[in-house]
């Protein structure tokens, strides 16, 4: 049987952080899918669409590995429809612990048999967030 995961996040927009922990976890499942989280509460710079296309663009070469979902269900449901085992999560510094220890052990409590495992990226990547991208990019 295939090993499955799931990558949930905003992706608004991708970045190679994102493409650097996508391409570890292709090491670690058979498929991966990306899940662009659509959250009402949180406003984001590209619609879920545009965001979608940007992801599948810069893993063109991962494609057919890669399968990216807009999901607007809780990521633990949308992962067991489509029969992932593992969540996985990037972690860039101490600063994203706090947030993603949280959120792992909400997503325990509603889903006992979905594990959630964080990658690392390579050093050059690790500073890099999507927040950062954007305010550079709109301030020229
Ligand atoms: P979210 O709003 O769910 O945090 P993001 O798109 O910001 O969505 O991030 C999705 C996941 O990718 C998170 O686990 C985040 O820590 C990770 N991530 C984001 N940028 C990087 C990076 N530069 N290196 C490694 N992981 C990253």
């Amino acid at each position: 049987m295939s090993k499955v995961a799931v990558y949930p996040g905003s992706f608004d927009p991708i970045t190679f952080g994102h493409i650097d922990i996508a391409k570890r976890a292709l090491k670690l499942f058979d498929h991966l899918i990306i899940m662009i989280s659509v959250n009402p509460s949180k406003k984001t710079l590209f619609t879920a669409q545009e965001r979608k296309w940007l992801v599948e663009q810069a893993l063109l070469d991962e494609k057919d590995r890669i399968k990216v979902v807009i999901n607007e269900d809780l990521t633990v449901n949308k992962a067991r429809e489509l029969g992932a085992t593992h969540i996985v999560r990037g972690l860039r510094a101490v600063t994203d612990f706090e947030y993603e220890f949280q959120m792992t052990l909400t997503n325990r409590k509603l889903s006992p048999t979905l594990e959630t495992i964080f990658l690392m990226p390579s050093e050059a990547y690790s500073y890099i967030s999507s927040r950062m991208v954007k305010e550079i990019s709109i301030l020229g």
